[in-house]
Order: C-alpha cells, then sequence, then structure tokens
C-alpha cells in the first residue's frame, strides 16, 4: 500500500499538469455557442454592430476566466481592412488570336483587385501561359525560368503539378496540396514577377470547389487588409475563368490546351506566350473600415516572454442570402463552437495556474474574407513570432459525439505531430491523416498565417468513425453539414448537440499546449515543410 502510494505522489510531482484530468467546462462550451450564435449577434461579421457585441462578450469571458488583456494593457490589436467592389466590370476579352474571345463576368469570369483604386485597366497586355505559375528554389521548380511576365497576363493552373498522383509521395507532395498549390501563392508569385492581371484556370477536382463557390466569393465586396502602399505592388486584376473559356482561349491563341496541361506537370517546362492580348477594366468602390483581434494572456511564471498560443475566429458572414426568410449566417459551428473552445480552454489553464511559459488566447477577426485578423498579427504580432513557441488553432468543433479518430490536417509537417501523439493514445483513438489532402484544407484557416510566417501550428480534429454509429455515422452527420449548413443560415445552434467528442479532442488541445507551456522545447518544422526555413531564420535572428 505505502509503496503504491508514494509511487502515485511522485508520478503526480513530476508531471501534475499533464497526469491532472482538465476541467473543461460543457456549460461555458454551450453558453459561448449559443450566445454568439444568437440572432442578436447577427453573424458577427467585421465592422457591424455583431462585432460591437462579440468583442464586449468575449472581453467580459476572457475577464471572467482569469486572463490578462495581452496588447499592453489593452484587450483588442486593431485590425485595419479594406472593402473594395467592383462594378461596370467589362467582359475579358483577347485579341489577335483566329478569332476574338469575349468571356462574361460572372458566367465564365471572375475579376477582382487587390489594388486599392478606384479604376482598374488592364490593356493591350501580352497573354502568358505559365503552366501552375511555381517558383520554388528549394525544388529547383520555377514555371517563370527565363520569361518576362512584366506589364503581363500570366493564365495558371489550380492546385500543384504532381495533385493526380496517388501517393503522398512527390515533387510537391504528391496528391497533397502544398502551398504552392492554394490560389493565394498563384496571386502573390504573379505580383512578385510583376504580371499586371492574374487568371486562374478553374477545375473542380484541383481547385476543390465547383463554380458556383468562385462565383459567390469572388462578386460582391470584398474585404482585404488596409496597409500603407494600397496594394499597389499587387497585380492590377486577379480573377479565375472556366475551363471551357480556358480551351476556347487557347484554341484562339491555335495551342493545344490538353499538351500544354500535360507538359505543365513536369519539370523543366517553359511558360508559353499566346501570342494574343488581354483587355478588361471595372470601377471599384472603395470603403476603409476597422476590425478588431482579442487578445487574452496567462502570463508565464519563469519564462513570460516564451509564448504558446490558441487561436480561433471569432468573425462570420452576418447578413446573407435568404433561406426561407432567415438571412442571418449565424456561424453557430463556424466558429462560434471554436471561441467557446477558445474560452474554455482559457477557463481549464487559469484554473490549474500559470504555466512557466505564458498562454496566449487569441480570437482573430475576418477569418471568412481570406484570414485577414490572423494574418495581421503574424505580420504585426503582439508576442515576436520568434518566441511563439507554436500553438492550436480551432474552427468547427465536433457536435455528433465521441469519434475513434482524430485527424491532423496537413500531415507530415511539424513536430507537434509527434508530441500530440500520447495524448490522443491515452483516449484510446487513433491518428489519421485527413481523407482528402489535395484539397489543403491546411491552408484554409488560421494557423496557416502563423505557419506561413514560420510558428508551428497544430490544426486537428474529430475523425468521421464515430464510438456510435461508426463510419457511417460520421459520413452521414458531415455530408449533412456540408451539404445543408456549411456557410449557410441553418447553421444555427441546437441544445441537442453531442459535445462528448469535443471534450475529448479539446482535452488533447489542453494537453499539448500545457506540456509545451510547461517545457523547454521548440518543436519544428519538418525538413521537406514549406515554413522550415522561415523558421529557422526567424529563430536565429531572435
Ligand atoms: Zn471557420
Amino acid at each position: 500500500m505505502r509503496l503504491a502510494l508514494s509511487a502515485i505522489l511522485l508520478l503526480a510531482s513530476t508531471s501534475a499538469a499533464a497526469q491532472t484530468a482538465p476541467q473543461i467546462s460543457v456549460d461555458t462550451l454551450k453558453q459561448v455557442t449559443e450566445r454568439l450564435s444568437s440572432d442578436e449577434f447577427e453573424g458577427r461579421a467585421p465592422a457591424t454592430a455583431g462585432e460591437e457585441k462579440t468583442l464586449a462578450y468575449l472581453v467580459e469571458r476572457f475577464q471572467k476566466a482569469g486572463l490578462k488583456p495581452g496588447n499592453k494593457g489593452s484587450w483588442f490589436q486593431d485590425v485595419p481592412l479594406v472593402e473594395i467592389t467592383s462594378q461596370n466590370v467589362t467582359p475579358l476579352s483577347f485579341t489577335g488570336g483566329k478569332t476574338p474571345v469575349s468571356l462574361d463576368y460572372r458566367k465564365d469570369v471572375v475579376i477582382a483587385t487587390y489594388q486599392v483604386t478606384p479604376k482598374t485597366v488592364v490593356k493591350d497586355s501580352d497573354v502568358v501561359f505559365v503552366g501552375y505559375g511555381i517558383n520554388a528554389p528549394e525544388r529547383g521548380w520555377n514555371d517563370y525560368a527565363g520569361v518576362d511576365v512584366k506589364g503581363k497576363t500570366v493564365v495558371i493552373l489550380v492546385n500543384d503539378p504532381d495533385w493526380q498522383t496517388q501517393e503522398l509521395k512527390g515533387e510537391f507532395g504528391g496528391r497533397a496540396m502544398t502551398y504552392y498549390g492554394r490560389w493565394t501563392y498563384k496571386y502573390e508569385e504573379a505580383a512578385r514577377q510583376g504580371a499586371a492581371a492574374a487568371i486562374i484556370v478553374h477545375d473542380t477536382e484541383p481547385a476543390a470547389y465547383g463554380w458556383g463557390v468562385v462565383q459567390s466569393s469572388w462578386t460582391g465586396p470584398q474585404l482585404e487588409q488596409d496597409t500603407p502602399g494600397d496594394h499597389m505592388d499587387q497585380s492590377k486584376a486577379i480573377g479565375w475563368i472556366q475551363q471551357d473559356a480556358a480551351k476556347a482561349l487557347f484554341a484562339s491563341a491555335g495551342k493545344d490546351y490538353a499538351a500544354l496541361l500535360e507538359a505543365a506537370k513536369h519539370k523543366g517546362f517553359k511558360a508559353v506566350p499566346l501570342g494574343v492580348k488581354a483587355q478588361v477594366s471595372f470601377d471599384n468602390t472603395i470603403r476603409r473600415q476597422a476590425s478588431k483581434n482579442v487578445v487574452g494572456i496567462l502570463p508565464g511564471s519563469e519564462r513570460p516572454d516564451e509564448y504558446v498560443l490558441y487561436s480561433a475566429h471569432w468573425d462570420h458572414l452576418g447578413r446573407c442570402d435568404a433561406v426561407n426568410g432567415d438571412d442571418i449566417c449565424n456561424g453557430a459551428l463556424d466558429n462560434a463552437s471554436g471561441t467557446a473552445s477558445l474560452i474554455a480552454l482559457a477557463e481549464a489553464h487559469a484554473k490549474v495556474g500559470p504555466a512557466k511559459r505564458s498562454l496566449v488566447f487569441l480570437a482573430v477577426t475576418a477569418e471568412e474574407s481570406g484570414l485577414l485578423g490572423s494574418k495581421f498579427y503574424a505580420e504585426n504580432p503582439v508576442f515576436p513570432l520568434a518566441r511563439t513557441v507554436g500553438g492550436v488553432n480551432m474552427d468547427g468543433v465536433n457536435n455528433v459525439g465521441r469519434a475513434k479518430d482524430f485527424v491532423l490536417v496537413g500531415v507530415g509537417k511539424s513536430e507537434l505531430e509527434d508530441l500530440v501523439k500520447p495524448f490522443v493514445a491515452a483516449q484510446d483513438r487513433v491518428i489519421v491523416p485527413e481523407p482528402t489532402p489535395e484539397r489543403g484544407y491546411y491552408y484554409r484557416s488560421d494557423h496557416f498565417s502563423f505557419a506561413k510566417l514560420g510558428v508551428p501550428m497544430l490544426y486537428g480534429e474529430s475523425g468521421e468513425d464515430l464510438r456510435v454509429g461508426g463510419k457511417e455515422a460520421g459520413k452521414k452527420a458531415a455530408d449533412d453539414y456540408t451539404e445543408h449548413r456549411y456557410h449557410k443560415p441553418q447553421d444555427q445552434y441546437d441544445p441537442s448537440w453531442n459535445w462528448d467528442g469535443a471534450l475529448e479532442d479539446l482535452r488533447i488541445f489542453y494537453g499539448l499546449g500545457r506540456q509545451l507551456a510547461e517545457g523547454t522545447t521548440w518543436p519544428n518544422w519538418y525538413p521537406t515543410a514549406e515554413f522550415r526555413a522561415i523558421r529557422d531564420k526567424s529563430r536565429a535572428g531572435k
């Protein structure tokens, strides 16, 4: 008896924090989700009355949880935004080929601009097909090699060259999408190369969504960061064309679309001038706005200038297209539930007391407009990124019950994956890679903003293999959400949600965060990850 007791005491004293089950309050999860997703908050669009209410409520909950204001005594970080609405968009036309090609706005083409300017004009711009539009020196790949695209219009394929591979091995991660496959990258690189316009060819499978999604998200008001310089270093026009429109363009230019598509998959591909010129113009209405990130901190007891980060976006779509007379996109799962999780984790950590390193709880704005709040934080960090150990981002929780599996999104990237293993195993669960790595989900929520600037971030969630009902029930629930509620007014809170699976996931996030915060390790990216070089550089210069 005595032996056993002393053994228990020893265990408890050596790793008390890791051994104690965290007190994650399901009441908090329910209350915060219900409140933030109520109609009173009008869908939490940035720079609306819904934002005011959201911020006030988050501060109240952060305070009550025991956090301190994170930004030099303030709970807020101002995030300047600018809204650009393009109107009077002419067709995108191509001349100089066998037959003129004229593409209609919305039907064949969507086009917008990052440049904050009242009028966008692209005229007599030589068109160049640049394959996947990738310049990756570390992979010895440059689709822009030997071609000058300054002032020209580049036509680019979506995803990366080996997306059709079955395995996860290849020049660009095989079937998994690398950042080089994301549309944001394509426009960034085109701008670096000096292109006047950058047009991506839409194809449903490699893009991971249909033309309807492109159409609805690229028309109407577009939010961007409001930065000095008004984005004049970006291309004048950025957009997408339907694949059939691209085929018509290539035919007019006398080029074999299928053959060039194939050539673009191989190293050494040479960009191809199409011998035609592009024209398009439109007017832009500009509205400067401001939104806020909310920053709370539980200061560390021994190394307060080293930080472990939890993040979740508080914003959602606000008023949206009405379904059955309801035009409030409440965003209960997306992401009132993740914000509630952030608060529940803050409470759990505060209850145990400060860790040796500081724990930062960051609720970011404008995720739905392109990860703008997290991007702003990463580019203007309240706490230096070189001293930010790593973190966990939450975007939507499991509300359908306990799962046997735990999905790592963007698997094979960082040593956080090794550290999380014991916490998953302790729940008798298995880690599985995401089922559709070609869709690039790792690049589609806020953790990516930090990852891109080097901070290792974990993004994981319950898989579809449920304890009750198995994979069939899990898949059914996931499909039902995607089809009927995702980004629709039907994403509403329901008291019948089952929080058991979310609680398990949150215990994993608690355990990982606490371990990092009590320890001295600096987990890094694996050598093959896109973000390793920038992290090494950032840490070396700290
Ligand atoms: Zn979300």
